[in-house]
């Protein structure tokens, strides 16, 4: 579904990402996990094409490419040669990616209906009805049935985020990016936002790619555990694995802190 094959990505002098190589499955749940700094949101933000890869100078070489389904995602085919992506590009393939932001970035002037209806209507192309019967199933889903025509600001931080999870799920993404979703809440409201995600992860088969703190969302709902430090992953493996037997110092040590 992912793959990511030797990508660098720099800002100014600073490397943060450095020829990282992985590849997620299709349905695979993947959590990434590592201390501030180590380059976790970057690559859920490549993934969202909210920020470009370091180009090569032969990405059929030299690699530096990010795939999506087996095509190209950051770079498109010019007269069979793989060249950066255009804006064109780019917006009709990151419409198979959703991302859910710590913080929730709902539009504010429009109810809680029209947050889950609007990209369906003005992106996807469907019928107001259609939108319209898909969110209010998927605000069903994530429990907020009889707050469709609430404006956001008259909801509490895990209702606007399980909105948030509505409406990036409304666009049939592939693929979920899930970015520290749980960071900005108030501690007795991370319950029901996980327990929604648990929902999603157990009744779809949705690639899911999480950056979390929550260590026992992430030993629940990830196939896959990688542990990232300075742009490169230190070690991965199932949850069990990683979180009972750390085989590495530094994972050892992030978990020592963190659990
Ligand atoms: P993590 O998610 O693991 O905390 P990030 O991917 O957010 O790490 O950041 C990795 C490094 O890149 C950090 O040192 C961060 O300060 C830096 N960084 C991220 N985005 C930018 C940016 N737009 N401009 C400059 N530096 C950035």
């Amino acid at each position: 579904m992912i793959e990511f094959d030797r990508v660098d990505k720099s800002f100014g002098d600073l490397k943060v990402l450095d020829e990282l190589s992985f590849r997620v499955d299709p349905g695979e749940r993947v959590t990434l996990i590592g201390p501030s700094g180590s380059g976790k949101t970057t690559i859920l933000r490549l993934l969202m094409t909210l920020e470009r890869v370091t180009p090569k100078a032969d990405p059929e070489r030299d690699g530096g490419v990010v795939w999506l389904e087996g095509e190209p995602y950051s770079h498109m085919e010019k007269r069979g040669r793989l060249v950066p992506a255009n804006e064109q590009w780019l917006r009709r393939r990151r419409s198979r990616v959703g991302m859910v932001f710590q913080q929730f970035n709902l539009f504010p002037n429009m109810k809680v209906l029209r947050n889950v209806t609007e990209a369906q209507v003005h992106v996807a192309g469907r019928s107001k009805e259609e939108a319209e019967a898909k969110a209010l199933d998927l605000l069903d889903l994530v429990g907020l049935a009889e707050k469709t025509g609430e404006y956001p600001s008259r909801l509490s931080g895990g209702q606007q985020q399980r909105v948030a999870i509505a409406r990036a799920l409304a666009m049939d993404p592939d693929v979920l990016l899930l970015d520290e979703v749980t960071s900005a809440l108030d501690p007795e409201l991370v319950a029901d936002v996980l327990a929604v995600l648990r929902d999603v992860a157990g009744s779809t088969s949705i690639t899911m790619l999480c950056v979390t703190h929550e260590m026992g969302f992430a030993r629940d709902v990830s196939d896959r555990v990688m542990m990232f430090d300075g742009g490169r992953i230190v070690e991965q493996g199932p949850p069990e694995a990683m979180f009972s037997e750390p085989q590495e110092a530094r994972t050892q040590d992030f978990l020592r802190a963190v659990l």
